[in-house]
């Protein structure tokens, strides 16, 4: 019996965990680590922020995963070795035959002098959750989103924010008086589709949101209220609201596993240059947008070649990094992103929608997930 050691039960170890038990639970045992006691999907933030649901209503319990040969364990990941395949957690140590690290992108909000003292985020549950409680307070003024460097999760997400300040302040009557922008340092929102991109322009100019293109935030200002810019000058805000800088969590990085910030990874099949050692989902260095639906579809590929590998064969379908991510426009309509970035010679994405069949989808995504790695 192989011992796969999976490290982070988000979307990549999640559905990694399933597929295991799945198709090869006599054959292989995993155990799954994560430092947390649940599961949030990160478009649950947008949830929690704009009050649509308590944090307790979006947390599923790892408590709950009942699946044959996979055994979760709540403990937090101090160190790895990959060439021995060893990891250390604040509970004791565990040898891997097969090691898949899953461990996402973590958050640096003290890469930007004066952020954690006078901004706001929605990126992390508690961010979200301190966001709302400040969005409460706020009636007029500008609120200045600015993205804070990249990569960064769900490309879109800044803008949903965006669209969806928008909203709320309507329903609040306080529209009027309030300022919405979004800085950030993309040319485009979504730079590796014109179509796409312009779309986003489109529904943030008709709500008069302003997306400043091509600027670098360096430093948040907390006694002028301003955002200062790598490019010299600055923009005020009453509100700011960051997308942190984010970077591979400190025991990836001191694994050496990481180079140049990411870890880089064989694109077909996940592998890293350490043997037995796969990385899936956001902390890889694939040229790619980090989301959730692609972490998914990346831990499909690795449980298909891990099978492949104990029954002496091939990996039959390689990873293309297709999904398809929604995108919620305000009012109740949701779009959705199709994107693929390896199936061709370029990567491709194109919209659907926004409609309301398409929130209805989301709504759907989400609870075959509940389903499928809670079995709730
Ligand atoms: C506001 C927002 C909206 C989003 N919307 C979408 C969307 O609509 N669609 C979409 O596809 N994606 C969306 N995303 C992105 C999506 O949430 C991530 O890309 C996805 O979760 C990445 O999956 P992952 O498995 O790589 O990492 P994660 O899901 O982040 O999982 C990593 C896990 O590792 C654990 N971990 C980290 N360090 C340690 C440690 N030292 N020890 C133990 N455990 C540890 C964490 O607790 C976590 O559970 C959104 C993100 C945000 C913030």
């Amino acid at each position: 019996m192989k011992h796969v050691v999976i490290l982070g039960a988000g979307f990549a170890g999640l559905e990694l965990a399933t597929r295991l038990s799945e198709s090869l639970a006599g054959e292989v045992h995993a155990t799954l680590i994560d430092q947390n006691d649940s599961f949030s999907f990160g478009f649950s933030k947008l949830d929690i922020l704009l009050g649509r649901k308590t944090t307790d209503e979006v947390q599923l319990s790892y408590r709950d995963i009942d699946k044959a040969g996979v055994e979760f364990r709540q403990e937090r990941v101090i160190s790895i070795d990959p060439d021995t395949r060893r990891v250390t957690t604040d509970a004791g140590s565990y040898e891997a035959d097969i090691l898949v690290v899953a461990l996402g992108a973590d958050y640096d909000f003290a890469a930007t002098p004066g952020f954690v003292e006078s901004g706001v985020e929605y990126y992390s549950v508690a961010g979200a959750e301190r966001m709302r409680d400040v969005l409460s307070e706020f009636d007029s003024g500008r609120i200045l989103i600015g993205i804070l460097g990249q990569p960064f999760k769900c490309p879109p997400a800044p803008f949903e924010g965006a669209l969806l300040l928008h909203d709320h302040f309507v329903a609040r009557g306080l529209r009027d008086s309030v300022e919405i922008l979004v800085v950030g340092p993309m040319a485009a929102p979504v730079p590796i589709t014109r179509a796409v991109s312009e779309s986003i322009l489109d529904a943030l100019r008709e709500r008069a949101i302003e997306y400043v293109p091509k600027q670098h935030i360096v430093e948040i200002d907390t006694r002028q209220n301003e955002a200062r810019l790598a490019s010299g000058g600055s923009i005020s805000y009453d509100l700011f609201v960051g997308i942190p800088v984010h970077r591979v969590p400190h025991a990836v990085e001191s694994s050496g596993l990481a180079i140049d910030g990411w870890v880089p990874v064989e694109k077909t099949n996940l592998t890293t240059r350490f043997r037995d050692v796969y990385a899936v989902g956001d902390l890889t260095a694939l040229p790619m947008a980090k989301a959730g639906v692609f972490a998914e579809a990346a831990a499909r590929v690795v449980a298909d070649d891990i099978a492949a590998r104990l029954h002496g064969g091939l990996v039959q379908r390689p990873y293309e990094g297709a999904g398809t991510c929604y995108l919620e426009f305000g009012a109740g309509m949701v779009g959705m992103v199709e994107a693929n970035f390896f199936g061709g010679p370029t990567p491709t994405a194109r919209l659907v929608g926004p409609s309301a069949e398409l929130a209805a989808d989301k709504v759907l995504f989400a609870s075959t997930r509940r389903e499928r790695w809670f079995g709730s």
